[in-house]
């Protein structure tokens, strides 16, 4: 089956196949409507263990029920609360941790990520990956509000030390300026 790199999350989704294993620790930093928490869900299996934030009541509530008629409730503790928290509850080492900024589609527009919050939680999840572990940032310019942010979390990506992590920036050539695009954060094996 062709993975279709259609997007950054799609190119995100391609990179945590690869990393993420049955019994792992993954953070859905942004859980939304449900689906990377899902994806990950599946990813880590019934052992594993998936944290997934996110400030609108009504995601958390999209995305329970979701998990649930995917029978994938069990390994998933979703947490109504801002990422930013992230080191407060979460204290095992993790495989991944997936940021998909921006708005929530089909909900409420005014509700972004911002730019303090967002770096302070990568921070956070970068700290506790494991050696071959990803931070995956899906970052969209094209709203206001989201060049800064976007820009925020590049000069963050870009000041981490080359020989702890690798770092990378994806942007599709032939598509908008503005178009979203993945930045990749590998925790380099030791
Ligand atoms: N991953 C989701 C999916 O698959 O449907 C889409 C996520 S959406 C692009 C971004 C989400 O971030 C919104 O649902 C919004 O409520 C949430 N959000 C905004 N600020 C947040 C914060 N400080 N902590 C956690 N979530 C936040």
């Amino acid at each position: 089956e062709s993975a279709d790199l259609r997007g950054a999350v799609a190119l995100a989704h391609h990179f945590l196949r690869n990393v993420v294993k049955p019994g792992d620790r993954v953070v859905d930093a942004t859980c939304g409507n449900g689906n990377d928490t899902l994806f990950l869900a599946k990813l880590v299996g019934e052992h594993g263990r998936v944290w997934a934030f996110d400030i609108q009541p009504s995601a958390i509530e999209k995305t329970s029920a979701l998990l649930a008629a995917h029978q994938c409730a069990s390994q998933v503790e979703l947490i109504a609360g801002g990422h930013e928290g992230l080191s407060a509850l979460v204290k095992e080492p993790l495989s991944a941790a997936v940021f998909n900024l921006g708005f929530l589609p089909g909900g409420d527009k005014g509700c972004i990520t911002h730019g303090a919050t967002t770096i302070a939680a990568l921070a956070q999840a970068a700290a506790l990956l494991t050696t071959g572990g990803i931070v995956t940032v899906a970052a969209y310019p094209g709203h206001s509000g989201g060049d800064d942010e976007s820009q925020a979390v590049e000069q963050w990506a870009s000041g981490l030390p080359p020989h702890i992590f690798n770092v990378w920036r994806h942007r599709q050539l032939n598509r908008s300026a503005v178009a979203p695009y993945l930045i990749l954060v590998e925790r380099r094996p030791s």
